[in-house]
């Protein structure tokens, strides 16, 4: 079986790499974790799990390093970079498995993820330009005002399962290029892809301290939110998670962003292309296996739009192949977990009873050979109640709701009165609609025609209400002002002396 340990101060740390004197018994903590390859159900590697030792140690060495970071020059930091992006863009591949062999995801999406991962690390290649700051002369006779946006320090960033590598990326690239140092505490569910990224780091020549990885669970995150040496915390994963990091960082005076779960609608006018509709909606709910926070998870069919686009929803879903994330031909793959799987499918089994129709029910799906596996086929909910579980509750598997709809204004208030905020896209040939929706919907990412609008790197990427909690989004500008803070420098310096004006 793989053993995945911690990585401190450059090095792996803990466990059987006995980097912390535990000699390969067991992290300090006492305990390994189990990973799964959800294609066959097999544990295929166990995690070290971190406690308050394993904390204590990547905050110090980030806290050591950061002296000498910081005042690195950016012309260094950005070499280092340069160098990292070129090592990320040969080994694609190899993190693309290691993604499919711990998430499930298939080799063609989890090549996608690494990707839009590599997007926020170009970024931060070109930092040097959004870290400009600004200068005013002559305010006052002989005064002039300069202002500056400095490091904060040492930096955790907690990430989810469902994106194993390009999470972190959304983070340490921006954090360190700022000049900070980064503890990352992933998901144990899938921790394998961020030690190859910390492993390239190292070889691009990040120096030892600068990036450092904590594996474990809310232990370890408990620690690392409590912690006195850390300045910041980004987070991302489900809202319950999301509320309780930012409520216990900001509580010992930390900054936080922590991005939370999702319920995204797509809203089909009549008057759309219900072809491009029902082939949007068919990826944007299955893909990935509807293990994404962009997923689309409801359809509100507006007046005829809804019979006209199932019928087409369900042919185009039925071509979907289902299979192991490392085989070619598969279009989705298994859910992480069988705990996970079988929370789906509990409410597959509940929406009749709720009032929905089950236009399709994925929950007897297997793959033969690999009965083990955490597979869910692809379900459908129609007609479904706003007041039924499969609606109120993100169900993150393959499971899409349609929600009638008498009006457009109608459809809006549906998106509206949800407590996610997230995404949302319109569907409409009537660009009037369209730019009224834009403006009046309340999510942090719109799409208009577009079912998963995810930002490119150099805008940013957030939601509102209870999908996100603090003022700053991922990556853009706005990590910029995340990982830094601003100093503005008033000085009056005299006419220059006679002297030295020789
Ligand atoms: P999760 O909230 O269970 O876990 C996220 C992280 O928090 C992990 O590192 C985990 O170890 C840690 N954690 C879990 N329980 C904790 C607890 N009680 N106390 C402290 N830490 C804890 O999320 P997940 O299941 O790994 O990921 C799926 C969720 O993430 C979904 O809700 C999805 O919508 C969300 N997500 C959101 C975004 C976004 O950008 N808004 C992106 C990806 C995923």
């Amino acid at each position: 079986m793989k053993t995945v340990t911690h990585w401190i101060a450059g090095k792996p740390f803990g466990g059987a790499a006995g980097a912390s004197g535990t000699g390969g018994a067991a992290g300090a903590s006492g305990t390994w974790g189990p990973v799964t390859d959800p294609a066959t159900g097999e544990v295929t590697t166990r995690v070290a799990m971190g406690g308050a030792d394993e904390v204590a140690a990547a905050v110090a060495a980030a806290k050591d390093a950061y002296a000498g970071w910081r005042t690195s020059s950016l012309a260094q930091r950005t070499a280092i970079l340069f160098r990292y992006r070129e090592l990320l863009d040969a080994r694609r591949d190899d993190l693309a498995a290691l993604i499919t062999a711990e998430q499930g995801k298939v080799h063609a999406d989890a090549l996608g993820e690494v990707a839009r991962g590599l997007e926020i690390v170009e970024l931060a290649c070109g930092l040097g330009a959004a870290l400009k700051g600004e200068t005013s002369t002559e305010v006052s006779s002989l005064v002039d005002v300069v202002s500056v946006r400095q490091p904060l320090g040492v930096i955790v960033g907690i990430s989810p399962f469902n994106f194993p590598a390009m999470i972190g990326m959304w983070m340490f690239p921006m954090a360190i290029a700022c000049g900070n140092t980064f503890v990352h505490k992933p998901s144990s569910k899938a921790p394998s892809a961020s030690m190859l990224l910390a492993e390239l780091a190292a070889e691009a020549g990040v120096p030892d301290g600068v990036l450092n990885i904590v594996h474990g669970d809310e232990v370890a995150v408990n620690a690392l939110l409590d912690h006195p040496d850390v300045a910041a915390v980004s987070f991302v994963g489900s809202t319950p998670v999301a509320r309780h990091v930012y409520r216990r960082a900001a509580a010992t005076g930390k900054r936080v962003q922590a991005l939370g779960g999702a319920k995204n609608h797509m809203v089909v006018l009549p008057d759309a292309d219900l072809d491009a509709a029902a082939e949007a909606a068919v990826t944007a709910a299955y893909g990935s296996a509807g293990q994404r926070c962009m997923a689309v998870s409801v359809v509100v069919a507006v007046g005829a739009a809804g019979d006209a686009l199932v019928p087409r929803i369900v042919e185009r879903a039925g071509r979907v192949r289902i299979g192991p994330g490392d085989d070619p031909a598969s279009e989705m793959g298994p859910l992480v977990t069988r705990a996970h799987r079988d929370d789906v499918a509990d409410y597959v089994a509940g929406a009749a009873a709720q009032g929905a129709d089950v236009v399709l029910d994925g929950r007897d799906f297997t793959v033969e050979g690999l009965e083990n596996g955490h597979w869910m086929g692809i379900s459908l909910l129609d007609r479904v109640r706003t007041d039924s579980d499969a609606y109120r509750n993100e169900i993150f598997g393959p499971v899409l709701c349609v929600v009638r709809a008498e009006s457009y204004a109608e459809a809006v208030r549906i998106v509206n009165d949800s407590p996610f905020g997230n995404a949302s896209s319109i569907f409409t040939r009537d660009g009037g609609a369209a730019r009224r929706f834009q403006l009046e919907v309340e999510t942090g990412m719109v799409g208009v025609n577009v079912p998963m609008p995810v930002p490119v790197g150099y805008h940013s990427f957030g939601g509102w209400k209870d999908s996100a909690f603090g003022d700053h989004r991922m990556y853009g500008g706005e990590a910029v002002h995340f990982y830094t803070r601003g100093k503005v420098i008033t000085s009056r310096w005299p006419e220059q002396a006679e002297a030295a004006a020789g």
